[in-house]
């Protein structure tokens, strides 16, 4: 994802290597380049040409000059930090908000809509477990796409994975199987009731009539809006109708993990005026993430998701692990990386799972590793052993091997691998050192906008 629209800031950072004045000539190239990248990303025009000018004017009203040696902040680094604030403009302030009903009065009612395919179905079942395992509430699932027998059963599935009770009437009312599902809601002490509503190819009027039907009767208090990432435009085009018709609270982007070119994301919310609250990063249950316009900024820009990591660790490491991890991230990021954070990262990395979706979130992998990479547990293996034929010394004075070749000899034979590998996983070290260096000299500007940093 994101990878035409980064590759155009990743170039708009290299036209800047050693500049040392912000003019009105590199600014135009450089925005011809991002407006080239945008619309490539499929980026709403009228939006694309809106950010540029809005760079634009901010890059030219400040006149930075950068004195001789001084290499805190460049002009490279001061127009990228204007992109990255417009960015995250487009696309925030960050709302990850459900509204809940105060119990007493009744459950929760969320209404999920959408385009058929879009993945409403399994979005309504990664909402309940979000429910579940964030908000400690017992949902039921609503199968209200009466039409399509097969919708029905894979809500049941779904239901049944998560054991969570369905309550579906094929061939029913829709209107009537939502607000029976009030009833059974309170019979079951059921405390957010989630209705998968029925989806057509396009919308049509007829949808349309009964969802608002759906909204009269129940009054649900957050509709959302499923949307697909991968139909670029058309996906911000129904965001735009379906806001029209119905009062909606915010969308869920899903397939934000395939190769979408991420031109939806950037253009949705200044189209309707409403969030992405989540995104859907894979099929399984738990691959419903929070929207952090911050993250999704730091990735366009090729700057990796750090809050985004911090939070898989957290959910995939014990508490004692998640806190080294933040202690060694908060070490590396400023500017201190050995072979040991080398290994920890790659053996975290792999406990993670996806490393296509890491490696757009690792800052010092960001676009510099083909895509068919893969971290095997062999590979793990062959790395470790690499890293274990190194002297104490070695691994936390990485530099001593680039000295002396000597000893990338000794350490191949130690380690029983080809010369060749060995190298090859010292230019590794090398690309994620110089990347978290990199990312440590912007520190300043960016992360002490990071909560926390
Ligand atoms: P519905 O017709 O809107 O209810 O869509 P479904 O829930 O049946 O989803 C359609 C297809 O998209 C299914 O194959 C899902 O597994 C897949 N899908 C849904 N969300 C995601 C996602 O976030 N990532 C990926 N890769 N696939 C998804």
């Amino acid at each position: 994802m994101f990878d035409v629209v980064s590759k155009g800031f990743r170039d708009v950072r290299n036209r800047f290597e050693g500049k040392r004045e912000i003019t009105e000539e590199n600014v135009e190239d450089a925005l011809k380049d991002i407006r080239m990248s945008m619309l490539e990303a499929d980026v709403n025009f009228r939006i694309t040409k809106n950010f540029i000018e809005r760079v634009k004017e901010k890059a030219l009203g400040e006149v930075v000059r950068v004195k001789a040696g001084d290499s805190e902040v460049t002009p490279g680094d001061h127009f990228i930090k204007i992109c990255h604030d417009e960015l995250e403009g487009l696309m925030g302030p960050v709302d990850t908000n459900i509204t809940f009903q105060n119990p007493r009065i009744g459950p929760t009612k969320i209404m999920m809509v959408g385009l058929q395919g879009s993945g409403k179905t399994t979005t309504t079942a990664k909402l309940a477990k979000l429910c579940i395992d964030q908000h400690k509430k017992k949902p039921l699932l609503v199968g209200a796409d009466v039409y399509r027998p097969a919708a029905i059963e894979q809500l049941r599935v779904l239901g049944q994975q998560l054991g969570v009770p369905v309550h579906a009437v094929e061939g029913g009312d829709p209107v009537q199987v939502c607000n029976d599902a009030l009833k059974i809601a309170k019979e079951q002490e059921c405390d957010v009731v989630i209705f998968d509503t029925a989806g057509r190819l396009a919308i049509d009027d007829v949808l349309m009539t009964e969802l608002e039907k759906i909204v009269e009767t129940t009054k649900p208090e957050n509709i959302f809006l499923v949307v697909d990432a991968m139909i670029g435009q058309d996906a911000v085009n129904t965001a735009h109708e379906f806001n029209q018709r119905l009062e909606i609270d915010g969308f869920i982007m899903t397939k934000l993990d395939g190769d979408a070119r991420g031109g939806a994301a950037l253009s949705i919310k200044e189209v309707t005026g409403k969030p992405i609250k989540f995104i859907g990063v894979g099929e399984k249950v738990e691959a419903l993430e929070p929207f952090r316009p911050e993250g999704f900024a730091n990735r366009i820009l090729g700057f990796g998701d750090v809050m985004g990591l911090m939070q898989k660790f957290e959910k995939t490491l014990s508490e004692e692990e998640a806190a080294n991890a933040e202690k060694d991230a908060m070490r590396m990021l400023s500017g201190e990386f050995d072979f040991n954070d080398f290994y920890n990262q790659l053996q975290q990395m792999s406990k993670l799972g996806s490393m296509q979706e890491l490696a757009e979130m690792m800052p010092f992998l960001g676009g510099s590793i083909p895509k068919d990479v893969s971290l095997d547990d062999h590979e793990l293996v062959r790395i470790r052993a690499i890293i274990q034929s190194m002297t104490p010394k070695e691994r936390t004075n990485p530099d001593l091997l680039t000295r002396q070749p000597s000893r990338v000899k000794r350490i191949a034979k130690g380690s029983a691998q080809d010369l060749k590998k060995v190298e090859q996983v010292l230019q590794q070290f090398n690309m994620m050192r110089a990347m978290m260096q990199q990312f440590s000299n912007f520190g300043g500007g960016f992360l002490n906008k990071i909560p926390g940093f």
